[in-house]
């Protein structure tokens, strides 16, 4: 089975189906990890997690998917030296901020997350470099080595960039490098003092950001080309057609098939950005009482190649139709006349389908959720005139599983409703203080602990000398 997907390289739709092995080779480029990503980083994840599971789940692919951490760049350097620490557990603090967000978010975990500074994708980077070097794509100036865009008529292709506006000679970009030509870009950085410097052969440095996706994309998911490439709008230029520069100089073959582009999230008009000061993380989204659940829903809504503008007020919006949804499903529970109905068999099918087809239509996501809610309408009403059965309501929650595979919004809401309100680690921790507090007939105390937690919606009950402990 095949979709129709966007594909950026030819600016048309396509059919889509893997190369090999019925598996689907997928590179996204992921967060440069010197802050806590925003929910503008998290928008292009999402669609892409929802490219992913479409794929699995509603196609039947296997799915392979490289995800990077970008762990050593301008940003991390500044950032590191900033806190007085080194990269590596500078960057460790925001990986682990990434993963536990994801997690909130409910992306599925993708089948690997190279770091470009461990050692093995370091030196992929250092002989693609040597590679290029060999072929005479590259050229070292000032101890660094540049990729010499010359050599590759296709350059701007994936970006259609007029080449009659790129002088050579000119000075465009503010670091301090010479380079023969404005456009060349560099692929490994001569050290300088207090920055973190490697040599697997290329002189002692430190990777630039293009390369380490080429290495690691062509490391984990090769041979090229790679089914899809994905990651946000803003990277089809310059990073996106320098990975193809590099990656086609080394290789001699054509770096990815599909290039799929998230669009932006903006608030006010503007690019959610760290720069322009307008981001929200997943704790300030909690912070103001808003369930990830939630922010999932919203993020995925719009079509992903429209620009998508963030409100509280979108957000509880999306908070809204969740709770429809969810509302539905409880309702669904309670049904247990007898029988099972052919016309709501048929809306059933008829639900999926529409479902089905609007995925495979370029993720029309917006066109899927439609077909979930016209079938809660007519099932809400089924269930009002008493037409709808057991038999139905297990036919009924088999369809809501098949979507959620695909959207994996409601099998986050209900991991969020079973999470108690409070750690498991400190409840129990509270129990045992407030064990000491009764065995020091400080009785004031221990009943000030059993408040504080029911205040939080934890119980406690105790029974035979232990004590046990239930959601409010
Ligand atoms: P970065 O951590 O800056 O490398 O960005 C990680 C990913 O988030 C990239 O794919 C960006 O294109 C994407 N991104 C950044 N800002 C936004 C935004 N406002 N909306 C959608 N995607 C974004
Ligand atoms: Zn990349």
């Amino acid at each position: 089975m095949t979709m129709r997907l966007y594909n950026t390289l030819t600016r048309t739709e396509e059919a889509f189906a893997p190369s090999l092995d019925h598996t689907v080779r997928m590179y996204t480029c992921g967060p440069t990890v010197y802050a806590r990503g925003h929910i503008g980083n998290f928008r292009t994840f999402i669609c892409v997690d929802v490219l992913r599971r479409t794929l699995k789940y509603l196609l039947g692919y296997r799915v392979k998917q490289v995800m990077n951490f970008t762990d050593v760049d301008d940003r991390t350097i500044v950032g590191a030296q900033q806190a007085g620490m080194d990269l590596r557990p500078y960057t460790d603090q925001y990986i682990a901020a990434f993963r536990e967000d994801a997690r909130a978010l409910g992306l599925e975990e993708v089948e690997e997350n190279p770091r470009a500074t461990d050692e093995t994708n370091l030196r992929a980077m250092a002989e693609i470099v040597g590679t290029l070097e060999k072929q005479g794509h590259a050229y070292r100036s000032d101890g660094s080595v540049y990729f010499r865009i010359s050599t590759m008529p296709q350059y701007g292709h994936l970006a259609r960039l007029d080449h009659g506006g790129m002088k050579a000679g000119a000075r465009v970009d503010s670091d301090s490098y010479e380079k023969e030509d404005a456009r060349d870009f560099v692929l490994w950085k001569a050290t300088k003092p207090g920055e973190p410097a490697w040599d697997f052969g290329t002189g002692p440095g430190r990777p630039g950001w293009h390369l380490e996706c080429s290495a690691m994309a062509l490391r984990l998911l090769g041979p090229p080309p790679l089914d899809i490439h994905a990651g946000g709008i803003d990277l089809v230029f310059p990073h996106h057609e320098n990975e193809i520069a590099q990656s086609e100089g080394a290789t001699g073959k054509p770096f990815a098939r599909f290039w799929v582009h998230v669009e932006y999230l903006i608030v006010d008009e503007q690019k959610m950005s760290k720069s322009l000061g307008n981001t929200y993380t997943i704790p300030d989204i909690i912070a103001r009482g808003f369930r990830p659940s939630a922010v999932r829903y919203l993020l995925l809504s719009a079509h992903y190649r429209k620009q998508l503008n963030f409100t509280w007020a979108s957000l509880g919006q999306a908070e809204e139709a969740l709770r429809r949804l969810t509302d539905f499903l409880s309702r669904l529970d309670a049904v247990n006349g007898p029988g099972a109905h052919p016309d709501i068999a048929a809306r059933v099918e008829a639900a999926r389908t529409a479902f089905a087809t609007a995925m495979r239509d370029d993720l029309n996501t917006a066109a899927a959720l439609g077909a979930m809610f016209e079938l809660v309408r007519a099932l809400n009403s089924a269930i009002d005139a008493r037409e709808i059965g057991a038999g139905d309501a297990t036919l009924i929650r088999a369809a809501f599983d098949e979507f959620d595979g695909v959207l994996g919004v409601l099998s986050l809401r209900r991991a969020e409703d079973q999470k108690p309100p409070v750690p498991v680690e400190e409840i129990e921790r509270r129990i045992e203080d407030r064990h000491a507090a009764r065995r020091r007939r400080d009785f004031a105390a221990a009943d000030r602990i059993r408040d504080d937690l029911a205040a939080r919606g934890v119980l406690l009950e105790d029974s035979a000398g232990s004590t046990r402990w239930k959601r409010k």
